[in-house]
């Protein structure tokens, strides 16, 4: 592949993550790393230091992706679509080997027309007020085409602003914040130096909203161990039931070898929930889960069961029939759909019978391994193939 020749107009920077929901996001770095970075289960930002980005530096940056916006635009032109982004302009650029995954991703963005922005990286409520007030308003004047802006916070940082500075930074153009709450149980948050408190979690989580902003609270299924997930689970959900937030996203426990708790759980100290309690788990989280008025979603690749979502209270009891049927499924169709589910094949306990031909492959793999290996391998191999992507 060439390399890439852009001019220097079109470069601006981007971080490593991003929420599932933000697939489709136009990505824009305003600081560095995580400023915290202490989360015992937490890789991503490990061995990166923390910093603040430059007010003008993120304009720079906000700049290039107008001008890249504009040459798409002129591309679009040049080849008959008449300034839309529609699935010819999209081709054009991606065969153009000279153009950097930056460059196509605003493409992409513009293609799927949704409009959403995302602020990276980890934190980004640390910045001053009128810094963030000042690069918001810039954002959304230098590009109208943005219809909704996010970014990630911590609840620690989100106590530290009054709601009256949260408003403004609300007025200037932010519109959700992500926070990963993870637990709502003290002396978890304690044990994976989360640095915050459940009535600091709820504290946080009430401020954005009264600021008019929307909250989309992440969960971590798992985080307790078999020491500890019937506390979490229960306090969580009270936690949650005290903030009411706009969104509930789970993002079920898997540790990464950088994170500190690979090394608790190597020396016996951290014990993790076997797939099937965890689900029990999430079911006891769910059924605690009470005065909720937003959306609760699976959308994260780590969980097992994808269609644990819905319309809160409305679709409680169907979500917990989704639950109720996986845990009422054999144990043989239980191991089947993980390790479909873990090889990426199975997206809901449905797929058992949609395709028997899938469901006699995963089958056969599983008597083969259990064969040479025993129960045990058959556990290893599901473990491996979900922890190949953390
Ligand atoms: S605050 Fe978030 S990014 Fe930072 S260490 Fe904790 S989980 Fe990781």
């Amino acid at each position: 592949m060439a390399a890439s020749r852009e001019p220097r107009e079109w470069q601006f920077e981007q971080g490593p993550i991003r929420p599932p929901n933000e697939a489709a996001s136009l990505l824009l770095r305003i600081t560095r790393n995580c400023p915290w970075n202490r989360c015992m289960f937490c890789a991503v930002y490990k061995r990166r230091k923390f910093s603040l980005r430059d007010v003008e530096e993120i304009k720079g940056d906000i700049r290039a992706v107008r001008a890249i916006v504009d040459d798409i635009r002129a591309t679009s032109e040049s080849i008959g679509a008449g300034g839309a982004v529609d699935a010819s302009v999209a081709n054009h650029i991606f065969q153009r080997e000279d153009l950097s995954e930056r460059y196509k991703r605003v493409a992409v963005w513009l293609y799927y027309g949704a409009g959403a922005c995302f602020l990276q990286d980890a934190d980004n409520l640390i910045m001053k007020t009128d810094d963030l007030v000042e690069i918001l308003t810039f954002l959304r004047e230098t590009l109208p085409e943005i219809s909704r802006v996010t970014t990630y916070s911590r609840s620690r940082t989100v106590v530290n602003k009054s709601v009256d500075a949260l408003t403004r930074i609300r007025e200037a153009g932010l519109d959700r914040v992500h926070i990963g709450m993870e637990t709502g149980y003290d002396p978890l948050l304690t044990f994976i130096e989360k640095g915050v408190s459940a009535e600091q979690q709820v504290d946080a989580g009430r401020r954005v909203k009264t600021a008019g902003m929307e909250l989309s609270e992440y969960v971590m299924p798992g985080l307790g161990g078999r020491a500890m997930w019937q506390e979490h689970a229960v306090e969580t959900a009270k936690a949650l039931n005290r903030i009411d937030p706009h969104f509930i996203r789970l993002r079920s426990l898997r540790i990464p070898k950088l994170a500190p708790l690979f090394a608790e759980r190597k020396a016996g100290r951290f014990e993790m929930q076997p797939d099937d309690d965890l689900i029990r788990e999430i079911r006891l989280f769910i059924e605690t889960l009470e005065g909720i008025h937003g959306a609760i979603a699976s959308d994260h690749f780590m969980n097992l069961l994808e269609d644990v979502s819905g319309k809160l209270p409305e679709d409680k009891d169907k979500i917990l029939g989704v639950i109720d049927d996986y845990l009422n499924l054999s144990e043989t169709d239980r191991r089947i759909y993980r390790l479909g589910r873990r090889a990426g094949k199975f997206r809901s306990i449905r797929d058992l019978t949609r395709n028997p031909a899938e469901y006699n492959y995963f089958k056969e793999w599983i008597e083969e391994v259990t064969e040479k290996k025993g129960e045990a391998g058959v556990e290893r191999l599901i473990a491996e193939l979900v922890d190949q992507y953390v």
